[in-house]
């Protein structure tokens, strides 16, 4: 069995940091790392920093748990659970993945990045760790397959919803490879602990609710489009009409993210064969408009709503 005191999550986005007060509401520590912003912002640039100064290499991590105490509904418990989690950068701090005993990666989803992060973890990783994937749908077998056959043992999917503080469901993917013991060790482990309803999916493209999820979310786009209703119109239906106060379409995509949507049902449109399948799963090119235009959501402030 399995024990899990302490975990790093990798990738401090809208998943990744709300993960991690997950963890840290049930008492796991964890490492919450990320990458070196690509960009200074404009005071940064005018006081002459450089991207290898230490706040502007850990301000993706730190600016998540800054955050993670201001955003409501509070991903916290407590504010003061904020303290178990240690923010940082990835590269400066990746030897101590060593010292974990769950390593859960959240990072964009796109499967060649997924690949090289886990190929790069087990140049430090320890047996017995557990090593996890945050991907809202691509293949773990997939994903694992660089790596040598001890991580593969190791390597399954922990699908969290968002927002994973209030979302009670838990997918489980194992891969070809994934240690049947850990998988049941995993699964206890998302009941007991982490108070989750846990299902084991399969590898299969989006796995279960994502399937299920985003085939829903690009029908009513098509439909949408088809009979010319607003953005209003439609999440007064798929809303509060249907006891969804707060998850009607677009107030999803936003929160979700259109950026990582749209990687989403792009991974099943790459990965079905069906043509009515392809049909329904085909990207709307107003979502890549507005991805495009960087209009991808709350994390970004603009979305389908803009946040005031
Ligand atoms: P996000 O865009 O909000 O955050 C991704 C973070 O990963 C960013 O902070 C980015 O800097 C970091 N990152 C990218 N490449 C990295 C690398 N190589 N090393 C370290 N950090 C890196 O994305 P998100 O919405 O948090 O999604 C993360 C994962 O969770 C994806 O696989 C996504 O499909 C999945 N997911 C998302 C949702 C959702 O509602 N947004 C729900 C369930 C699962």
């Amino acid at each position: 069995m399995t024990t899990i005191r302490t975990a790093a999550v990798i990738g401090s986005g809208v998943m990744g940091s709300a993960i991690a007060a997950h963890l840290a509401n049930v008492g796991i520590r964890c490492l919450l790392l990320d990458m070196v912003p690509d960009s200074l912002s404009p005071e940064e640039e005018k006081a002459g920093v450089t991207l290898q100064h230490p706040n502007v290499r850990n301000r993706l991590a730190a600016n998540a748990i800054a955050k993670l105490k201001t955003t409501n509904p509070a991903p916290l418990y407590s504010e003061a659970f904020a303290q178990r989690i240690t923010p940082g950068n990835l590269d400066d701090h990746f030897g101590r993945l060593a010292e974990v005993d769950w390593i859960i990666e959240a990072v964009v989803e796109n499967a060649a990045v997924k690949q090289a992060l886990l190929q790069r973890i087990e140049t430090v990783w320890k047996p017995g760790t557990v090593v996890s994937s945050n991907t809202s749908g691509i293949s773990i077998n997939a994903m694992a397959a660089g790596c040598g056959p001890e991580l593969r043992k190791h390597v399954l999917g922990t699908h969290f919803f968002n927002p994973p503080r209030y979302m009670k469901l838990l997918e489980i993917i194992p891969g070809r490879d994934t240690d049947p013991a850990i998988v049941a060790s995993m699964v206890r482990f998302g009941e007991k602990t982490l108070g989750k309803g846990v299902v084991v999916a399969k590898d299969t493209p989006n796995f279960i609710a994502n399937r299920i999820g985003t085939y829903g979310l690009l029908v009513t786009l098509q439909e949408m489009a088809a009979k010319g209703y607003t953005v209003e119109e439609v999440d007064a239906v798929t809303g509060p009409a249907m006891g969804r106060p707060k998850s009607a379409t677009f107030r999803t995509l936003d929160l979700v993210g259109l950026d990582t949507f749209v990687h989403v049902a792009q991974n099943v449109y790459d990965n079905v064969t069906g043509e009515a399948e392809r049909a329904a799963f085909e990207v709307p090119e107003l979502l890549r408009g507005m991805v495009a235009r960087g209009w991808i959501g709350e994390k970004k402030g603009q979305g389908f709503y803009k946040k005031i």
